[in-house]
């Protein structure tokens, strides 16, 4: 086994260098080679586009034996090694798409020392006497990588339970060199991984998260597929992107909508078959400008450099995965923009999906403190990008690449406001033993009789009509900063408002509340219409 230093780093840039073509490691790249070759496990945090890969390639072409990779994208192994074979590389795969023949093919290679590198489902080391572990016991080992480590997380948004059976790589191979990659970066998720891949001796590698060409935006929701058009027509016109959206169903209409109004673009989400997935997917890698629309089921591993925008329709579940979707803009390192909308309703809908989830409570409590963070980000103040890299333990400065950097917006005390709010709320609670959605309370500040305000006799509330002074739109904007700051609680099948322990020190004056203050936009001509 080649030293550290001296002719083991040489050895490694010289693999760099003739094999995949680059004159010079990147960032941590150099450090981790070392530290794998020398037989040390690592950790390794990098964000997507960062260069994770050659971590595991260059020591497993150094270290003797071959470097057997865990990866969960079974869909993309067949290309990650073509293109590997494509350097010179002798790579193989085996998982549950492959039939017999090119099995024993790659099985046979192994134990004839004709491979460098292997693929494999991380189902397949499952149970410790699968046909792969035997397998493997029967030849040469450099090195164990497992990408995509965060699948071993279980509230994290990736979870595979395949992975927790990785421990046993350890128990198994003791001296073999373990290196668990991944782009997802808080401190719980980093740990969790230590434990359950048993790494807790291993070296960590953590890279600076930020993308500074990535521009993050995030509006408030008004007529989202007509803000979206706008932005690809004023800012992107025939750049290739994706759009992220919750359901199947809005995948579909919003596609749909974007080929209406002129610009190429293709359906992804798990409800297609396998053979259109396959096509868009490949269509989008290898055809310029197309716009892929996507449930968060596509995306992870894909290479593709020049996605100049992510643009998120609805709100994601948590930070780590806006994070991890986000990346997916300008590997290329050129400018890229992150545009998020969102409204009241992604709040409601997601706190319904938690409440109504099959999981115990600490797995809800987990759920809803990833929506908080979520929506702290989306109604924040400060830079996003600050407050984006503290979320993953990385302080940094205002970043002048961001909408509250380009455009600052006013703060402004909306104590007043809030308690108007709560103390609608309150009232409903204590007077009327009755909890409703936010446009009842709204309707109700707002002085509007309808049949609903009617009906429960809500105009006789002493709020009633006592917050005219603001707008419908500025009166959704009060709730989602409360929901926002905790100050106030979503819950149930009807997305009814409650108040919490919180709400009191509000209604006491014992806060003051600032919230963000949006621009003003302009009349809608459709929407949900005001009376
Ligand atoms: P990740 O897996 O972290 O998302 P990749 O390993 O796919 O990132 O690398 C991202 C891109 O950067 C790839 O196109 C890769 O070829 C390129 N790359 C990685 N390391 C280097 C390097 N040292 N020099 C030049 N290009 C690199
Ligand atoms: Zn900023």
């Amino acid at each position: 086994v080649p030293s550290p230093t001296g002719a083991g780093t040489d050895a490694a840039l010289e693999v760099l260098r003739r094999v995949f073509g680059y004159d010079a490691f990147r960032g941590d790249q150099r450090a981790v080679v070392d530290h794998v070759v020398a037989g040390g496990d690592a950790l390794v945090l990098m964000p997507t586009g960062g260069g994770k890969s050659l971590c595991y390639q260059v020591p497993a072409l150094v270290r003797e034996g071959v470097g057997v990779v865990v990866s969960p994208l079974i869909a993309l192994m067949q290309d990650q090694v073509d293109a590997l074979r494509a350097l010179g590389v002798r790579a193989g795969f085996l998982n549950s798409s492959q039939d017999r023949e090119a099995r024993r093919e790659v099985e046979q290679a192994f134990l004839s020392g004709d491979l460098d590198l292997l693929y494999v489902a991380p189902e397949s080391l499952g149970g410790g006497s699968s046909p792969t572990v035997r397998l493997l016991e029967r030849g040469r080992i450099a090195l164990f990588a497992i990408d995509e480590a965060h699948c071993v997380a279980q509230w994290g948004h990736d979870f595979r339970p395949d992975y927790l059976t990785l421990s046993m790589l350890h128990e198994r191979w003791p001296d073999v060199p373990r290196v668990a990659l991944t782009a997802t970066a808080t401190s719980a998720t980093h740990a969790e991984i230590a434990s359950r891949l048993k790494l807790e001796d291993a070296r960590h590698f953590v890279a600076s998260f930020d993308r500074p060409n990535i521009q993050y935006r995030i509006a408030p929701k008004n007529e989202p597929r007509k803000q979206l058009l706008d932005l690809l027509r004023t800012e992107h016109p025939g750049d290739a992107g994706i759009v992220y959206c919750l359901s199947r169903a809005s995948v579909d209409k919003t596609a749909e909508f974007l080929v209406r109004s002129g610009i190429p673009a293709l359906p992804y989400h798990a409800g297609l078959d396998q053979g259109t997935r396959a096509t868009n997917q490949s269509r989008f890698l290898r055809e310029d400008g197309l716009v892929m629309v996507a449930t968060i089921a596509f995306g992870m591993g894909i290479d593709k450099p020049d996605v100049r925008f992510v643009a998120h329709l609805d709100l994601p579940k948590s930070v780590e995965g806006y994070y991890q979707e986000t990346g997916r803009a300008g590997r290329d390192g050129l400018p890229s923009t992150a545009w998020l909308a969102y409204g009241l309703q992604d709040v409601v809908q997601q706190r319904k999906m938690i409440d109504s989830s099959e999981g115990d409570l600490a797995h809800r409590r987990g759920l809803a403190a990833h929506l908080d963070a979520m929506l702290a980000l989306c109604e924040t103040v400060e830079c996003r990008r600050v407050r984006l890299l503290a979320y993953f333990g990385q302080d940094s400065g205002p970043c002048g690449n961001c909408d509250t950097c380009l455009t600052p917006p006013e703060s402004w005390d909306g104590t007043i406001p809030a308690q108007k709010l709560l103390s609608t709320v309150l009232r409903l609670q204590r007077e009327r033993g009755q909890s409703f959605g936010a446009g009842q309370s709204i309707d109700i500040l707002l002085g509007r009789r309808t049949e609903k305000v009617a009906q429960h006799a809500h105009d006789e509330l002493t709020t009633f009509g006592i917050g005219t002074d603001l707008s419908e739109s500025q009166w959704r904007g009060v709730v989602r900063a409360l929901l926002a700051q905790g100050l106030l609680t979503v819950q149930g099948e009807y997305g009814t408002l409650v108040l919490n322990e919180a709400s009191g020190t509000v209604l006491r004056r014992e806060r003051t509340v600032l919230m963000r203050r949006e621009p003003e936009r302009p009349a809608r001509s459709s929407g949900r219409s005001p009376r």
